[in-house]
């Protein structure tokens, strides 16, 4: 079989175009769901950056700021006229009390020291010493052990185990110089980490993650979770990239995003820690409606796409079939142009009809009609007769006038036989060079012999254009008893052999009928 013509294929550009518009579309929607989400985490960011930022500015450093000021006004006072010697050694029990007082001022130092430069001290609340304790030498602890640095600033101490608590704390100690410059001990605020850390637990992060603050080693000063108090909750590589006031880390071993904010007095950090993770799910969800629409499109484009497909066959199915039967009327609402074409296509189809059936020259029907007209009344079983005329000396008669002259007699011969058989609604057909047949149908049957010998009459009586040309037939007429085609044609030639034998211009019927 041959392949129907690729430039007919019109489902193939509708998928063409389809795909492509399906591409594009799934191009377009994965840009933008990957901007989206990029779009998304950097706001995050954003968010979470300015979240640990102003928690360590208002929180965090403010604590540390008011702390700070305390100390440095106390300070100044313990270093005017032997103040400090007179609270240590001097009245014990008024320094205690003015010490409970200053005290009272910080909800985030749990307990004070006074100490003067030979390790005489007095605690804030007062500790009591047992028996057979340890002796406590103030001059051992963090917090003393600088006094002797030059400087008048204050400083922190790293963690360390407090001698009476047995926590780990971390003091803020400043040196208390007087106005002569002479060094006369030292004043330190022990913090309640515990205490500051609870604040924390009330915190309400933008996203899922943990805030607290350490130090330059990383080890928790400050965290919600009071169990990894002092122990190493960030790693020091990551601090070592802390570099700028504020940011943030991320850290690809552990997939964790670090916001930070750092201290220059202490060097502290406060730290955000958020997880990749929940960063990327974060993106997800927010993204996710607009994956299903955009799934929801590229669904509607391909079933718009199938349905085109599918509706485009159907039409072209009709027209294909309004063009076979010429019922434009239903052709599916195509413009009068399509009606048009139909109706001229089936125009010219009868056109060719009539010229397959009937013969050029003499506006009979021809041979093929014949064939089919009397099969049909042989399947139908319905009674005829069959009449085979044949022009006598015809091949004289084209040899003296010449062949278009021929032509004539033959065009005329046709006609008279026409004029008489087309009154009774019968058709004359050209069987073969100068030969014709009728079939007269059962009602005719009876006047077959009569209508034959009116036409043999008129042939004969009929005066041509060309001088002495006369014209007869001669024919064989028989009646179908259900034989062959073939048989009766063959008893009809007979018929018609004898009357040529028998001296031509006559019509004899076969012998049974
Ligand atoms: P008979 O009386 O025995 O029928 O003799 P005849 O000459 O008519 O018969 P024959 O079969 O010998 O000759 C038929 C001739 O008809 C032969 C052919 O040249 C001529 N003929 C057939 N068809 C046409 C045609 O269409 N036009 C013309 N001009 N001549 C034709
Ligand atoms: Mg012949
Ligand atoms: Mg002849």
């Amino acid at each position: 079989m041959k392949h129907p013509n690729r430039s007919l294929s019109f489902t193939t550009p509708i998928f063409i175009s389809f795909a492509s518009i399906l591409f594009c579309f799934v191009i377009i929607a994965t840009l933008v769901t990957l901007i989206q989400r990029n779009d998304i985490i950097n706001a995050y960011h954003g968010i979470n950056r300015n979240f640990t930022h102003n928690t360590a500015v208002n929180y965090a450093e403010s604590i540390l700021h008011e702390n700070d000021y305390i100390l440095g006004r106390a300070t100044t006072y313990l270093a005017r006229n032997n103040e400090l010697d007179n609270v240590v050694n001097k009245d014990p029990e008024k320094g205690l009390q003015s010490m409970m007082q200053l005290l009272s001022m910080m909800p985030t130092v749990s307990s004070l020291s006074i100490a003067d430069t030979e390790g005489h001290y007095l605690r804030a609340p007062q500790a009591i010493e047992r028996a057979n304790a340890p002796v406590f030498d103030a001059t051992s602890r963090p917090w003393f052990i600088h006094q002797g640095d030059v400087g008048i600033f204050s400083r922190y101490t790293q963690p360390y185990v407090d001698f009476f608590t047995h926590q780990q704390t971390i003091t803020l100690a400043k040196p208390v110089i007087s106005t002569d410059g002479k060094l006369k001990g030292t004043l330190a605020f022990h913090f309640d980490l515990t205490a500051m850390s609870h604040t924390l637990r009330q915190m309400k992060p933008p996203v899922k993650g943990e805030f607290f603050m350490v130090n330059h080693k990383g080890q928790a000063l400050l965290h919600p979770d009071s169990s990894k108090l002092f122990q190493t909750v960030v790693p020091e590589r990551l601090l070592g990239n802390m570099t700028a006031g504020d940011g943030e880390i991320f850290d690809k071993a552990s997939r964790t995003w670090y916001y930070y904010y750092s201290f220059t007095n202490p060097d502290w950090f406060v730290i955000y820690k958020v997880s990749g993770k929940t960063l990327s799910q974060l993106a997800h969800h927010e993204s996710i409606i607009a994956s299903w629409g955009f799934a929801l499109a590229a669904i509607i484009i391909i079933t718009f796409g199938l349905y085109l497909r599918q509706a485009s066959r159907g039409i072209l199915m009709n027209i294909i079939n309004a063009i076979k039967t010429g019922d434009s009327q239903h052709a599916p609402g195509l413009e009068v142009m399509l009606h048009k074409a139909i109706e001229v296509n089936k125009e010219r189809e009868r056109a060719y009809v009539r010229q397959a059936t009937v013969d050029s020259l003499t506006g009979c029907k021809n041979r093929w009609a014949f064939d089919t007209d009397i099969t049909e009344l042989m399947n139908t079983h319905q009674p005829f007769a069959l009449a085979l005329v044949d022009i006598d000396n015809f091949k004289s008669i084209n040899d003296t006038w010449g062949h278009l002259s021929g032509d004539i007699v033959l065009r005329n011969v046709a006609r008279e036989g026409i004029t008489i058989l087309q009154a009774h609604g019968l058709s004359l057909y050209r069987y073969g060079g100068e030969e014709f047949a009728v079939i007269f149908t059962a009602e005719l049957v009876q006047q077959a012999e009569a209508l034959l010998e009116l036409w043999r009459i008129n042939v004969a009586s009929r005066t041509w254009r060309e001088e002495g040309l006369k014209v007869t037939f001669s024919a064989g007429l028989g009646e179908w008893h259900l034989e062959t085609l073939e048989h009766l044609v063959s008893s009809v030639d007979e018929a018609l052999y004898k009357a040529k034998r028998q001296g031509k211009n006559r019509i004899l019927r076969t012998s049974d009928s």
